[in-house]
């Protein structure tokens, strides 16, 4: 799993980073991928967050 924000589809909403802290985060008014973490960390919210992103700007790469 690779993961990646289109910062033209952000908007910012925070979603991502309020579901899994640990793998995005918020920087400059825009979600982003918390370094070092592109591959998830395992961590089964990740998916959630994906899913959830209110303007699909997360991209799953497997
Ligand atoms: S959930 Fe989507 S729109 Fe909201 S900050 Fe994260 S990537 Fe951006």
């Amino acid at each position: 799993m690779w993961l990646s924000v289109d910062p033209e589809r952000c908007y910012g909403s925070g979603d991502c980073a309020y579901r899994v802290p640990s793998v995005f985060r918020v920087v400059d008014g825009f979600g982003a991928v918390v370094p070092g973490r592109e591959d998830g960390g395992g961590d089964p919210k990740v998916r959630e967050a994906v899913e959830g992103c209110p303007s699909q700007a997360i991209t799953v790469t497997e």
